[in-house]
């Protein structure tokens, strides 16, 4: 017997039903045990004293009359009693199930799942169950023809087979007498058949650890083994010139700049794999500091490159960085390119002509051939997880990575998705910066903001307003963005130039209409969402959003960032009519706060870690049973050990920690 053994060798199940439960991913018998239930039905005996009308509860008493059948034509009858619990006498009818009548004696304790009817006093039965043990009814995750009965059968059967006994204790005793956790056969069992809530409880804070604690342990081996790679490239840059680049900057780095600079300079520097995320609020300067970062990989005769999400992006980094190395050459490499100018670029490129490369994904397609690649750089690539990170760095002969982003990580993903990674903070704006003031108005006040934007482009102020979003709608989306350029054209006619940008237009289209409004010849910039990240226009001080509420926290910060970057008083005006509490929680969030952080932790809580940045497969891991949100405080201690034990040199000849190598090896999942 091992746990290694096929599922076919549990009584019952054949190779048929075998191949059905891989579509739980159950393959060996130990998959089987550790298939958790994803919650219980809680069959602890409620007080009637405590039930809503209508609520399901198990209900138990004492029997005060016996059962009675009375049938109403074909197969229909229902059975009667009435059953004490208290002082309360509640009547209790089963439809259909007149077989029961033999389980009902007077006298006895008994209990009913059912639903109650508070004005009766009644309650119509589903289950009558004689035995309180039990208590809690395991439910499992199911697939297609395949019965929540059968896996419970199944659970059972390897439980019976004794196959648990096999499970081996797979956490340190240090950690177990530390955080007393439950030992493992015990709590897998739990974890199926508890006794009762408390061992239940338990049960799963030991496997939550358990899960945790492996996820945190492989990232963290996975940061030393990036630390102390030998295979990495070491940037020799010239620490002069990169100052002297500095010096010629138009204004001063900040002090948090300065530091994030150093940072990942000793990082290049190192033949260790750079592995490191630059993060910093919107505005906070984060470009400029991956800027010299490039520019030191130059130094030391080496490429670099930027990968940012979208072609406008592209253009903007391209144009900053021509406008700061002026002697460099420097090259721009998007998917939307045509077939000539592509060679050309890609032949340059390969030759090692070229300094620096400004791109899209296109960056990382085959057939781009790098020379002497030292420096990766990525800006806003949140789907960038453990996995793609590592695609990134196979691309070169491993190349420092660094990864901007202004969106705020909440704590959750910082010790998660990126927990493999190094961190630099910019928590400090460039001086002089005001912050921006956000107002919350409802539709039927645009008027009023009309006027108030009229007072604000005599000022010279420009304008951002970016038009509702239609999720799935593209032509919706546009639609809408039209037939609100329109209506502010007449309002402003002859009085303030305004352009339209939205997602359908071509890229040298939106470039040009994007350039002409940088230049201050467009006063007012209608826009679709397509503005959204990164684009760096000083001068544009207002930043109006329609139906704001359709927007999520994190989206809004975003796009209230694109203002506030210059000397002058910025606003963000939000219009919306919000329909839900969150809609109207999100609106009031963002006029009381302009701190990413706090942003961003709001709208993890508001909208679950599922779905932040939307999708799946958002680098976030998921795990059976432990939830990152809820579960934070063992994730966090899971961590601090993790980090811990690997700094310890040498752990793993140790004897305390031998346990964890065979699991450490067994399966590497860490996105
Ligand atoms: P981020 O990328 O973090 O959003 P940027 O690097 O685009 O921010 O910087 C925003 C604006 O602030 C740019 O116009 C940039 O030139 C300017 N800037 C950057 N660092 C400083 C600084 N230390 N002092 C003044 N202005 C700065
Ligand atoms: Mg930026």
């Amino acid at each position: 017997m091992s746990l290694e053994d096929k599922l076919t060798a549990l009584p019952g199940v054949g190779e048929k039903s075998a191949v059905k439960f891989q579509q739980l991913g159950l393959e060996t018998v130990e998959d089987v045990l550790c298939y958790y239930p994803f919650r219980y039905d809680d069959f602890a005996a409620r007080s009637v004293l405590d039930l809503e009308d209508g609520e399901k509860a198990l209900i138990s008493g004492v029997v005060m009359t016996p059962a009675t059948v009375q049938y109403y034509g074909f197969k229909r009858n229902k059975l009667r009693f009435s059953l004490k619990q208290g002082e309360v006498v509640i009547a209790v009818s089963f439809f259909n199930q007149p077989y029961l009548a033999d389980r009902v004696e007077v006298g006895q304790e008994l209990a009913v799942w059912g639903k109650w009817d508070k004005a009766k006093a009644g309650v119509t039965g589903m289950k009558l169950v004689a035995q309180l043990e039990d208590e809690l009814q395991p439910i499992y995750h199911v697939a297609q023809g395949i019965s929540q009965a059968s896996v419970v059968k199944l659970v059972k059967a390897a439980f019976d087979k004794g196959y648990d006994k096999l499970l081996g204790e797979n956490l340190p005793q240090a950690l177990m007498e530390r955080y007393r956790l439950m030992d493992r056969r015990q709590a897998v069992r739990a974890m199926h058949f508890p006794k009762e809530l408390g061992e239940y409880k338990q049960a799963l804070r030991r496997i939550k650890f358990e899960e945790l604690f492996y996820f945190q342990l492989r990232l963290q081996q996975l940061k030393v083994a990036n630390k102390v790679a030998s295979d990495g490239v070491e940037i020799l840059y010239n620490a002069l010139a990169v100052k002297e680049k500095i010096a010629s900057l138009p204004f001063e780095l900040t002090e948090a700049q300065g530091r994030a600079l150093d940072e990942i300079l000793a990082d290049m520097k190192s033949v260790g794999h750079m592995n490191r995320l630059l993060q910093g609020d919107v505005g906070s300067g984060k470009t400029v500091v991956a800027a010299l970062a490039m520019y030191a990989a130059y130094t030391a005769g080496m490429q670099s490159a930027i990968m940012v999400p979208t072609e406008i992006l592209a253009e903007q980094h391209f144009e900053s960085l021509s406008q700061l190395f002026p002697d460099l050459s420097i090259a721009l490499l998007t998917g939307g390119m045509r077939a000539a100018p592509r060679r050309t670029a890609l032949a340059a490129i390969e030759s090692g002509q070229v300094d620096m490369i400004v791109g899209t994904h296109a960056l990382i397609q085959d057939g781009v051939t790098y020379h002497r690649l030292g420096l990766v750089v990525t800006d806003e690539q949140h789907r960038f997880g453990v996995k793609q990170r590592r695609l990134l760095r196979e691309k070169g002969a491993n190349p420092d990575v660094l990864m901007m982003t202004a969106t705020p990580i909440p704590r959750t993903l910082a010790i998660t998705s990126f927990g493999d990674m190094d961190v630099s903070i910019i928590n400090q704006l460039p001086a002089g910066r005001k912050p921006i003031v956000t107002r919350w108005v409802k539709h039927e006040q645009f008027p009023v903001v009309l006027e108030w934007l009229e007072k604000e482009l005599t000022k010279g102020a420009q304008v951002y307003v970016i038009s509702p979003l239609i999720e799935e709608s593209e032509a919706l989306d546009l639609k809408n963005a039209i037939a609100l350029e329109e209506e502010l054209a007449a309002y402003f006619k002859g009085k303030a130039s305004i352009a339209l940008l939205h997602g359908q237009m071509k890229n040298d289209e939106k470039e040009a209409i994007m350039q002409t409004f940088k230049e201050g010849e467009t006063d007012i910039l209608v826009s679709t969402t397509v503005i959204e990240v990164g684009v760096n226009v000083p001068n544009a001080t207002v930043m109006v959003i329609m139906d704001a509420d359709r927007f999520g926290l994190s989206q809004l910060h975003q796009l209230r960032g694109r203002v506030g970057r210059g000397q002058k008083q910025s606003y963000a005006i939000l219009v919306a009519n919000p329909k839900t509490d969150s809609g109207k929680d999100r609106m009031r969030i963002m006029t009381e706060t302009t701190d990413g952080f706090v942003l961003a932790e709001e709208d993890l809580k508001m909208r679950g870690s599922g779905e932040i940045f939307g999708t799946r497969q958002s680098g976030l891991p998921e795990f059976q049973v432990a939830n990152i949100i809820e579960d934070y405080a063992i994730l966090e201690e899971a961590r601090r050990v993790a980090v811990q034990i690997v700094s310890e040199p040498d752990w793993q000849s140790r004897s305390e920690w031998q346990v964890l190598l065979p699991y450490l090896r067994k399966e590497e999942r860490l996105d």
